[in-house]
């Protein structure tokens, strides 16, 4: 087996990846896991979760992957940064059938696997409302737990109705004067336990049925229009922060045409985590599921790494 030659191959070091890696190199398999910038996936960004099971006081989540990470690395998870372009199998005229390679090219190296397993998780939706882009990194924000801090005692916004929103605009009340969160129904989506501390928080205001229509300032947010979707009335909020938390988009732009996926880009597994390609499997917030959460991503993660290590003695016995 060549250096750039594996039998599994992980793309994305969340903890579904992450818990794949552990259990393919603990049964043995040359197992290496590509990341685009380091591993840690989303999880790694909140600041306590708190149903994961085992933690009673809850655990923040850069501790928690961190953990996942170290216990793959003793077992011989080889991790590599590099962002995968594309994906593409050995024999073109027998794609998706059959004891084929997958080859795997990021933007510098080319590597060769028996099976793939795809963990790329989700990213941050965006508004799509005028200021928005120019605006990123100078008040408009997709993490509270990164950037909440810097808004000490200045009035912010969140925008978004789940679990997201509802945790991450109770997080900066922490720190900031006044959170207004912003939802475009009259009921939020989150978990009840969630929604009961946010209409508990004397520092969380609402505005209901309402959309943000555009970001304001030139160079730092200094305001948001805000648009009553019932009655058509707009209104300025000023503000420093505004953090977005509509949701997610899967990571699997590269896939497409070669994976079945769902008409949001959400892949398509059997029960064993193998998508539409044999050999190929998914795990995590990147597969269409009803649950997306630490523990269902470990679950997955450890199916996809049994079944693909299953796959793996099949095409070598031959
Ligand atoms: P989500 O549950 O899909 O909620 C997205 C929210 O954004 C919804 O309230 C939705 O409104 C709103 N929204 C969507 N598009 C919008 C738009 N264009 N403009 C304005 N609002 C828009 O997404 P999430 O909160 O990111 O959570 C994703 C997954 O991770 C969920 O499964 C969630 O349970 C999980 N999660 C769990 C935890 C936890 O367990 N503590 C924490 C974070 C995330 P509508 O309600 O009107 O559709």
């Amino acid at each position: 087996m060549s250096e750039s030659q594996y039998d599994i191959i992980i793309i994305g070091g969340g903890p579904a990846g992450l818990t794949a890696g552990l259990y393919t190199t603990r049964s043995g398999l040359k197992t290496l896991l590509l990341e685009k910038v380091a591993p840690g996936g989303q999880a790694a960004l909140a600041w306590t979760i708190e149903n994961y099971p085992g933690f009673p006081e809850g655990i923040n989540g850069p501790e928690l992957t961190e953990r996942i990470e170290k216990q793959a690395e003793k077992y011989g998870l080889e991790i590599k940064s590099g962002e995968v372009v594309k994906v593409s199998l050995s024999s073109e005229d027998e794609r998706f059938k059959g004891k084929l390679e997958k080859v795997i090219k990021t933007e510098k190296e080319e590597y060769k696997t028996v099976a793939l397993i795809v963990a790329t998780g989700t990213r941050p939706r965006k508004l799509g409302v005028p200021g928005e882009e120019r605006l990123i990194g100078k008040g408009v924000s997709y993490c509270a737990t990164c950037d909440g801090p810097l808004f000490k005692n200045q009035n912010v916004v969140v925008v978004g109705g789940g679990d997201a929103a509802i945790e991450e605009a109770l997080f900066l009340c922490r720190f900031a004067e006044k959170t207004t969160l912003i939802h475009r129904r009259e009921e939020l989506r989150a978990t009840k336990i969630m929604q009961e501390r946010a209409v508990s928080n004397p520092k969380l205001e609402f505005i209901w049925k309402s959309a943000v229509t555009e970001i304001l300032g030139e160079t730092e947010v200094e305001g948001v229009k805000v648009r009553n979707i019932e009655t058509g009335k707009d209104l300025t909020l000023e503000t420093k922060g505004v953090f977005v938390y509509i949701g997610t988009v899967p990571n699997t732009e590269f896939l497409k045409g070669i994976l079945e996926m769902d008409e949001k880009g959400f892949i398509i597994t059997d029960e064993n985590m193998e998508t539409s390609v044999s050999g190929i499997y998914a795990c995590g917030d990147v597969r269409k599921k009803l649950l997306r959460q630490v523990v269902t991503a470990c679950g997955e993660g450890a199916t996809a790494g049994f079944a693909a290590g299953k796959y793996v003695g099949k095409w070598k016995g031959g």
